[in-house]
């Protein structure tokens, strides 16, 4: 008797998403705590994280904010840079960080990146300060969480550090050799987004080392205010407050610092398995022909955000069409990033180059970011793997 084996099914067995946020029973917990305290705006909750988090990062303080991209507008405000002044960024990010820069009325200058590892190589920022005759700072990003080189950044575009704003929303838990991503620029933002690796929902984080900076911060997160609500309310405290800067209302609450808290204490198991879901994927996919794999950091460590692999012209079907096909599988994917130089707002009010950023352009037509997050399990990893061999060796 003959057993009639099927073709392996690759469709998969659940929907796999791109990333999933789990927010565990100590997180809830602590929210309950909070909720019952009867203060659930800024407080006592939000001054523990921003300790726990600094030190975490090895940087003296944190303050804490509503989301990175706010956080980002107000370290650029606090660097005092005249109206109009010129930032360098990388284009392959997300739109938040050039909005941050109009909104801080400077001027975003845009950098070419190199075609294999997607940031702005030390080359391509000379290239593109020289265009523009020069620039006042510079916000560094580490794409999908891979460290960059901030100091040879800094030197490349002829600024010191203290005129660098890293934007770390993929990089807690990146180390630049043996330094943590959040205690080498003058202000480093972090992000809580729901997809983040340390997700709350929303929230964001700047940290400094620089305590005059972090005082100007925890103003303007708070319209500028000399002293928040939580200070004034204190029995024996005063209601009186001066309002010297201009701020923004970008203050984090006591029940997401809750969560983050929790988070946070979570945090390196966390990671541990995201660096053995990335191995699983590069030993799967190593063989494949047409998909390359993430670039590793020369040193340092990488914080695994982001899962994205090139999609190369000798594969059957393009970049969009996979996203398709997966998709029909069940399997979520997503992009980063739609260059800025590709957005109608952005092409706009970004300083461009004359000869275009092909370098972007090249690595925007085959980036993929595969599903990732830390509860991924095994099987969901070989469930996309064996979808990409599938859909990889059809004609
Ligand atoms: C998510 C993200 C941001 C924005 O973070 P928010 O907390 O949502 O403001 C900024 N930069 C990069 C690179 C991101 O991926």
């Amino acid at each position: 008797m003959t057993v009639q084996t099927s073709p392996r099914r690759v469709a998969a067995s659940r929907p796999i998403p791109f990333a999933r946020t789990v927010i565990g029973p100590e997180a809830r917990s602590a929210v309950a705590r909070v909720l019952e305290s009867g203060w659930v705006t800024t407080g006592q909750e939000v001054v523990e994280f921003e300790r726990e988090f600094a030190d975490y990062v090895g940087a003296s303080r944190g303050v804490a904010v509503s989301s990175c991209t706010a956080g980002l507008e107000l370290a650029l405000r606090g660097l005092g840079l005249a109206p109009g002044s010129r930032v360098l960024m990388s284009t392959n990010t997300f739109c938040g960080a050039a909005g941050a820069i109009t909104h801080a009325g400077l001027v975003p200058v845009l950098a070419d990146v190199d075609p294999w590892s997607a940031v702005p190589t030390e080359d391509l920022i000379r290239a593109a300060v020289r265009e523009v005759g020069g620039v006042s700072a510079m916000v560094v990003v580490h794409l999908g969480g891979r460290p960059v080189d901030v100091e040879a950044a800094a030197a490349a575009a002829g600024i010191g550090l203290d005129r660098v704003i890293e934007d770390a929303a993929h990089a807690l838990g990146t180390e630049v050799g043996s330094q943590r991503v959040g205690s080498i620029s003058r202000a480093t933002c972090f992000s809580f987004y729901a997809t983040k690796n340390l997700a709350i929902g929303e929230g964001g984080m700047v940290t400094t080392s620089d305590d005059d900076f972090a005082e100007t911060l925890v103003r303007t997160r708070l319209h500028g205010m000399s002293r928040d609500a939580w200070r004034r309310y204190t029995p024996g405290a005063s209601w009186r407050y001066d309002v010297a800067d201009d701020g923004l209302k970008a203050n984090l609450t006591d029940v997401q610092a809750a969560i983050g808290r929790a988070q946070l204490r979570r945090f390196d198991a966390d990671q541990a398995r995201r660096v053995e879901l990335a191995a699983r994927y590069d030993a799967q996919l190593a063989g494949l022909p047409s998909i390359s794999l993430p670039p590793r950091p020369v040193e340092g460590r990488h914080a695994w955000h982001l899962y994205a692999v090139r999609i190369q012209p000798g594969f059957p079907v393009s970049r969009d069409e996979l996203i398709d096909r997966l998709s029909a599988l069940g399997i979520g994917s997503s992009v980063h990033f739609i260059p800025l130089h590709r957005l109608t707002w952005h092409v706009n009010h970004c300083v461009v180059p004359a000869g275009g950023l092909p370098g972007a352009d090249r690595v925007f037509e085959g980036t993929l970011s595969l599903p990732f997050d830390q509860n991924m399990t095994d099987d969901d990893v070989d469930e996309v793997c064996a979808a990409l061999r599938q859909i990889g060796s059809a004609r």
